[in-house]
This record gives C-alpha cells, sequence and structure tokens, in this order.
C-alpha cells in the first residue's frame, strides 16, 4: 500500500510587520509555507512607517498618517498586491492630484504619476495583508541566537525557527543580528545612512481648500504636505493635515527620539507652520490649527540602498532581511523586497542553496523624493 508521505512545512519568524514584513509573508504563504508567524511592536496593528494614528480632538476621532501619505505602483509584482489590496476595498487610486508647489500657493500638478491611498487611515493596508499571515503584536524581539547543533533559530522566548527573516530599518536589522552569532552584513552595515524628519500632524478648523490632495514642497523647512490625511465625521468640520520636514530641518533639529523636550516640540511646530503658510500662502492668523502634534522619526528613510540585489539571505544559517534599504526607500520598494525574499526563501526550502546580497554596495538613493519609486 502507498503511504502518503506527510509534508513538512518549515516554522519561520518574521521580525517587523511593516509592509516588507507583511507582504513576505503572504507570499510565503501563497508559495506553500504557510507555517509563518510576524512579531512586530505595534500595540493593536502592524504597519510600521504605513500606519495611521487616530486622535480625538473635540470628541471626535482623526486619522493621521504620520509617516507615507501615498504610494507608487509602476512594478509589476507590486501591481499585483495592489488589484489584492483594491479587491478588499483597501486602497484606492488617489483622486485628488499631487502637486509640485513653489511656494505663494503656486504649484504644478506632477504628471504621469500614478498615486494610491488607502480607503480608512493607512492602517486599512496592513489589516487586509494580516489576513493572510500569523501575527504577533506588541511584541518587541530582543534576541535571536542561531544554534549550530540543531541548525535552528531561537527567538527570545518564542521558540525554534527553521528560518528567520529581518523586516525592517538596515540598522536595527543589523543591531539585532549582532548579538545573533550570524553578523550578516558584518562592518559594511556601517555605511548604510539614515536621515532624520520632523513631522506635524495639524488640525485645521476648516477647510483649506488647497487644491490637492499632496504636495511635494520646494522650501528649507517643508519637504512634503499631505492634507489627503483628513478623515471627517458627519460633526466635525477640522481638516487633518501632515507637514513632513526636510532632512536638514531633521538634523539641524535632531534631539532624543524617546524623550523631546516641550520647548523643542514648541520651536519645531512654529517653524513648520511658518514654512506651511509660505508655501501654501493660507493665513494662519485666521486659520490657527486647532490641535498640533510634532513627531520625530530618528531613523526616518535610508540615504543610500544596497546595489545589486533586492533583499538578503545567507544560505548556511536560513536566515534573510528585506526592507526599504535594499530596493527603494517607499512602500512600493519594501513590498518588491518582500517578494523578492519569499521566493528565495521558497527556492532554499526547494533544495537552491543561494547566498543574494551578502557583499553590499551602498548607492545613493534616486528617487526625487520620499514615497517616488525610482
Ligand atoms: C515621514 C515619512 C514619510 C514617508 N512617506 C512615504 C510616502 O508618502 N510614500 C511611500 O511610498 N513611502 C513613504 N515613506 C517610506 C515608507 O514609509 C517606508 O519605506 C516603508 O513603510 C518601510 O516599510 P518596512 O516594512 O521596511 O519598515 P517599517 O514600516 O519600519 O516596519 C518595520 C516594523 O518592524 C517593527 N520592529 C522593528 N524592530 C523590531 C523588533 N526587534 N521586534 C519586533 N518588531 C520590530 C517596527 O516597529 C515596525 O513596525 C515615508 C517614510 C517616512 C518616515
Amino acid at each position: 500500500i502507498a503511504m502518503a508521505t506527510p509534508v513538512t512545512i518549515p516554522l519561520v519568524a518574521i521580525v517587523g510587520g511593516g509592509i516588507s514584513g507583511l507582504v513576505c509573508t503572504a507570499r510565503l504563504s501563497q508559495l506553500g509555507i504557510t507555517n509563518s508567524i510576524v512579531f512586530d511592536t505595534g500595540r493593536r496593528a502592524p504597519g510600521g512607517r504605513c500606519s495611521s494614528r487616530r486622535i480625538y480632538i473635540d470628541g471626535d476621532i482623526h486619522t493621521f498618517y504620520h509617516a507615507t501619505q501615498f504610494f507608487t505602483m509602476s512594478n509589476p509584482c507590486f501591481a499585483k498586491i495592489i488589484s489584492f489590496l483594491h479587491a478588499r476595498k483597501a486602497v484606492r487610486v488617489c483622486n485628488g492630484c499631487i502637486v509640485d508647489l513653489c511656494g505663494r500657493g503656486k504649484y504644478s500638478e506632477v504628471k504621469g504619476l500614478q498615486a494610491f491611498v488607502r480607503t480608512s487611515g493607512m492602517q486599512s493596508i496592513p489589516e487586509s495583508l494580516t489576513t493572510l499571515v500569523q501575527l504577533k503584536v506588541n511584541t518587541w524581539v530582543s534576541s535571536v541566537r542561531w544554534d549550530t547543533g540543531v541548525k535552528k533559530w531561537q527567538v527570545d522566548d518564542h521558540g525554534w525557527f527553521y528560518y528567520l527573516l529581518v523586516a525592517h530599518n538596515g540598522k536595527c536589522a543589523d543591531r539585532l543580528m549582532a548579538g545573533s552569532g550570524v553578523p550578516v552584513l558584518g562592518p559594511k552595515a556601517n555605511l548604510m545612512q539614515l536621515c532624520f524628519l520632523w513631522v506635524l500632524l495639524a488640525a485645521f478648523p476648516r477647510k483649506l481648500e488647497l487644491g490637492y490632495e499632496g504636495a511635494f514642497v520646494e522650501h528649507k523647512d517643508v519637504l512634503r504636505i499631505g492634507n489627503n490625511a483628513a478623515k471627517y465625521s458627519s460633526s466635525s468640520q477640522l481638516e487633518c493635515g501632515t507637514i513632513i520636514s526636510t532632512k536638514s530641518f531633521g538634523t539641524i533639529h535632531k534631539v532624543p527620539q524617546e524623550h523631546i523636550p516641550p520647548s523643542k516640540e514648541k520651536e519645531v511646530t512654529g517653524k513648520l507652520l511658518e514654512g506651511f503658510a509660505e508655501v501654501t500662502d493660507v493665513d494662519l492668523k485666521a486659520l490657527r490649527p486647532r490641535f498640533s502634534k510634532a513627531q520625530l522619526w530618528g531613523a526616518a528613510n535610508p540615504l543610500n540602498v544596497l546595489h545589486g540585489a533586492e533583499c538578503v539571505f545567507k544560505a548556511s544559517h536560513n536566515v534573510g532581511i528585506c526592507g526599504d534599504w535594499l530596493v527603494s526607500p517607499c512602500v512600493e520598494g519594501v513590498a518588491v523586497s518582500g517578494l523578492a525574499l519569499a521566493e528565495v526563501l521558497s527556492t532554499h526550502w526547494d533544495r537552491e542553496r543561494k547566498d543574494v546580497g551578502l557583499r553590499p554596495v551602498f548607492v545613493p538613493t534616486e528617487s526625487k523624493a520620499i514615497g517616488m519609486f525610482p
């Protein structure tokens, strides 16, 4: 009698539930590797820099995009993910235009940009992707260890895993791996450069009538404006906007991210509002924000990316890395990196033992601005 051989599926730990980790895990499950767990620090939900903040103002809840404003779609593999998210009503084509804003309210539409946004706060995207994966939120992974005897990874006290995938900011990924006994990138990781960005969340007392949904800005302090963060409740007239600083502003006003002195928050808020008024020509005396909150992204975006590989994989130790320092520092870039890592892992499981991206050469990022896929 022919006996069916039991099919083993490897247990995979993914550290990081941003878009790179979620896309990678979802693709693994499509490839038949369904035994994966994503660990993420998000208190209620995953999403990392593609999540949104919900804030009560005057008794109503408002949604702010505190990092990603919109995203592009030019890569055919990413297009498949967009159609999956679109079918679940998690994303939509950006209705309003995205413009280049050159000052005093003057702007021109950015041509040929296919932009997508969330349907109900950026959270809709991670939420849809997590329907395909096993997730442990509110979980900080502090130690990972490779055991040469059993040839498996121990992830804190969460157990033993056949594969370990690290899906977040390159420097953090390297720090986590440094204590594991298997430094994946080694000293070259120091060549990675990251920038600081301040983000100001502001709720204005009424509609600003700006005429666009998002703007790339030419200003010494202000880099981007998003007024697509608005989430109106029927009783509220407030318009929620996001003002993102330039990299040089972030460097000049650098403070410890976890302990922002109130005087610094006040100074940054004043300067970013001033810059916003200058470029948009909005009269802030009449439209003083009812609410504002300045947030610092200490490791906001990479300034250089790995050349020649979309992910990193060390075949001898069953470990891989994906993230925004591998393809392009944007949602589309991290999705492409996550997809690539899933494919590499799957072929490794099928016994093709190939290293990927282990001799890192970093090149400056090509994108015109954050969020643009080169
Ligand atoms: C201010 C700003 C504006 C941006 N605007 C845009 C835009 O408009 N369009 C666009 O396309 N891109 C934009 N980007 C870039 C984009 O947000 C990022 O490139 C992308 O979201 C990164 O995804 P990721 O999955 O690689 O990392 P992340 O989103 O950072 O996700 C990593 C996750 O891993 C978690 N994590 C880290 N360490 C651990 C650990 N030890 N244990 C458990 N969990 C851990 C983190 O908490 C996080 O949730 C912007 C970025 C910033 C900062």
